[in-house]
C-alpha cells in the first residue's frame, strides 16, 4: 500500500525550529519520518530531544538569517529535499513612529532571507534534477493589513507573492512552492496581543473556532504539504486560522 502522507527518506531543513511553530513543525516532519535538520539562532537541543524522544531522527544547526544570505552555503551536497522558511519576528509601533531599523530587521529576517534560502535550495534541487518541496510561513497579514506592524504585513504579503512566483518557475522542474497562513497562535510572536486584555478578547471573539491556534494546528497541514499527497499542489497560500478568514 502506498503511503502518501508518508515523508520516509525525505531530508528536512526548518528554520526558527528551537520553538513554536517551527519547533512543532520539525517535530511533525520527523514524526512522518523525515531526517529533519533543526535551524536556530539559539539552540535547538530541546527539538532534537523531543524528536529522538518521539523515535525520530534531528539534528541541528545555529543558523543567524539577521544575514539573509546566512543559508545559502547550506544546501550544496548536502541532500536536503524538503525547506520550511519558518523564522520570522514582528516589530510593533504606530506608523508615524515606525524606525528604518524595525523595517530593515524584519524586511531582512522574514523576507529577504526566505527568498535567497529558497534560491539557493532550488538551484541545488535543479542542478541535481531532483524534485523537492518548499513551505514558507506567511500569515493572515499576507492579505490583511493589521494594526501596528508595517514591516511585518509588508513582508507577509511579500512572502505570498515569492510563493507563487517560485512556483511558477519551478513546477515544472518538480519542486513544489506553497506557504501556511497561521491564524493567531499561541507563541512568542503573539505574547504581546495575549497580555493585552482588549485585544486578546476581540481577536477571540473573532476566531470561529473559538481558541487561539497550537503550533501543532499548524505542523500537521505544513506536514500534508511536504508530502507525496500534496504534490500537484504548488502556489497555494493555505489559512490555518481556526476559520478567521472565512469570517
Ligand atoms: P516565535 O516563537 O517567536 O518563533 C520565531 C522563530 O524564528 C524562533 O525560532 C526565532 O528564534 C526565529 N528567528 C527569529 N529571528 C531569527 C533570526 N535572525 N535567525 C534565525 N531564526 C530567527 O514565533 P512563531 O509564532 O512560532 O513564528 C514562526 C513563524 O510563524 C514566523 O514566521 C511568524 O511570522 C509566523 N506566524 C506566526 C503567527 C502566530 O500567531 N504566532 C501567525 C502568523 C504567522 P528565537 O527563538 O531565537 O527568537
Amino acid at each position: 500500500m502506498s503511503r502518501r502522507f508518508s515523508l520516509e527518506g525525505r531530508r528536512a531543513l526548518v528554520t526558527g525550529a528551537n520553538t513554536g511553530i517551527g519547533q512543532a513543525i520539525a517535530l511533525a516532519l520527523a514524526e512522518e519520518g523525515a531526517q529533519v535538520t533543526a535551524a536556530g539562532r539559539r539552540s535547538c537541543d530541546e527539538t532534537v530531544e523531543r524528536i529522538a524522544a518521539a523515535g525520530g531522527q534531528g539534528d541541528q544547526i545555529r543558523l543567524d538569517l539577521a544575514d539573509p544570505m546566512a543559508a545559502t552555503g547550506l544546501f550544496a551536497g548536502a541532500g536536503y529535499d524538503l525547506l520550511v522558511n519558518n523564522a520570522g519576528i514582528i516589530r510593533r509601533a504606530d506608523s508615524v513612529d515606525f524606525t528604518e531599523a524595525d523595517w530593515d530587521d524584519v524586511i531582512d529576517v522574514n523576507l529577504k532571507a526566505v527568498f535567497f534560502t529558497a534560491q539557493a535550495f532550488g538551484r541545488e534541487l535543479i542542478a541535481r534534477g531532483a524534485s523537492g518541496k518548499v513551505v514558507n510561513v506567511a500569515s493572515l497579514l499576507s492579505f490583511q493589513g493589521g494594526i501596528r506592524v508595517p514591516s511585518y504585513t509588508a513582508s507577509k504579503h511579500g512572502v505570498a507573492g515569492l510563493t507563487k512566483v517560485l512556483a511558477n518557475e519551478w513546477a515544472g522542474k518538480g519542486i513544489t512552492v506553497n506557504a501556511i497562513a497561521p491564524g493567531y497562535i499561541a507563541t512568542n510572536n503573539t505574547e504581546a496581543l495575549r497580555a493585552d486584555p482588549e485585544r486578546s478578547k476581540a481577536i477571540l471573539e473573532r476566531i470561529p473556532a473559538g481558541r487561539w491556534g497550537d503550533p501543532a494546528d499548524i505542523a500537521g497541514a505544513t506536514a500534508f504539504l511536504c508530502s507525496p499527497a500534496a504534490d500537484y499542489v504548488t502556489g497555494a497560500v493555505l489559512n490555518v486560522d481556526g476559520g478567521w478568514l472565512a469570517r
